[in-house]
């Protein structure tokens, strides 16, 4: 008899171990082509072309960038909450200013305003270093410890004011923004390489994104579209 229960023990583990395996396989999947739908329905019907922006696109699992309460929603065509009154950006928007930076895989790269980490992580997998700050602690540590998680081993984390830039890692061939100040900060101007891009959100109330490059010491700047981010906060002076 005891054997009996043994061996029924033994089978029902077997059981649910091979189940939630099925389970997770199938959820992977699943998420798999959420990300590919998002891909070809919110990005490349709106123009994005570039194949190394794309394929980050589909490479970074999203869902592990977002709140548990959000969870279903990572692969929607809208901006989420990520906590302290800030917000992880639309999908298309990410990829978009991806794009627009014109990465090619040698590059060093500074982000500003961290968030949940997703834009630092499409950025690793396209250039060579992401150094990215974020003045909320709290949101740097987590973002910190989910790219760690991930494996991202080329990403830098600084709590910090990004009106000051990383004058020790500067300069940069890419500077990205994803909070919006009033108007470009000159700091980051100055810690862009020549030749180098810088792609920022600029404005108060009407926010218009823009591309500015750098060309022998000269600024050229481009308007793409209007957007809307959070704004990028003054830390306190020291
Ligand atoms: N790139 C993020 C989303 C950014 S939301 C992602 O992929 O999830 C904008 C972020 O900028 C917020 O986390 C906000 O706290 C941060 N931020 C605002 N002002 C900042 C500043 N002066 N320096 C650094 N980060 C700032």
């Amino acid at each position: 008899m005891i054997i009996i229960i043994k061996k029924l023990f033994f089978i029902i583990i077997l059981f649910s171990i091979f189940f939630s395996v099925l389970c997770s396989v199938s959820g992977e999947n699943e998420l798999e082509r959420a990300r590919e739908t998002m891909v070809k329905r919110q990005i490349e019907a709106r123009g994005v072309k570039d194949a190394r922006v794309l394929n980050a696109m589909r490479k970074v699992e999203r869902h592990r960038f977002v709140n548990s309460r959000t969870y279903s929603e990572a692969y929607e065509d809208y901006p989420l909450p990520i906590g302290h009154g800030q917000t992880i950006s639309q999908p298309y928007i990410v990829a978009l200013m991806t794009e627009l930076c014109r990465l090619k895989g040698t590059e060093k790269v500074l982000e500003i305003g961290t968030g949940s980490g997703y834009q630092a992580a499409i950025l690793s997998l396209i250039a060579k270093e992401v150094y990215t700050i974020e003045i909320v602690e709290a949101l740097a540590k987590s973002a910190e410890k989910r790219l760690k998680d991930q494996n991202y081993k080329n990403i830098s984390v600084k709590i910090g004011d990004g009106y000051k830039g990383w004058p020790e890692k500067a300069p940069f061939d890419v500077i990205i923004l994803t909070a919006c100040p009033p108007e470009i900060p000159g700091l980051l101007l100055e810690q862009l390489k020549d030749g180098g891009i810088l792609v920022a959100p600029v404005g108060d109330f009407n926010q218009e994104l823009v591309r500015v490059e750098k060309i022998d010491g000269k600024y050229i700047k481009e308007t793409i579209t209007y957007v809307r981010f959070v704004p990028m906060i003054r830390g306190k002076e020291k």
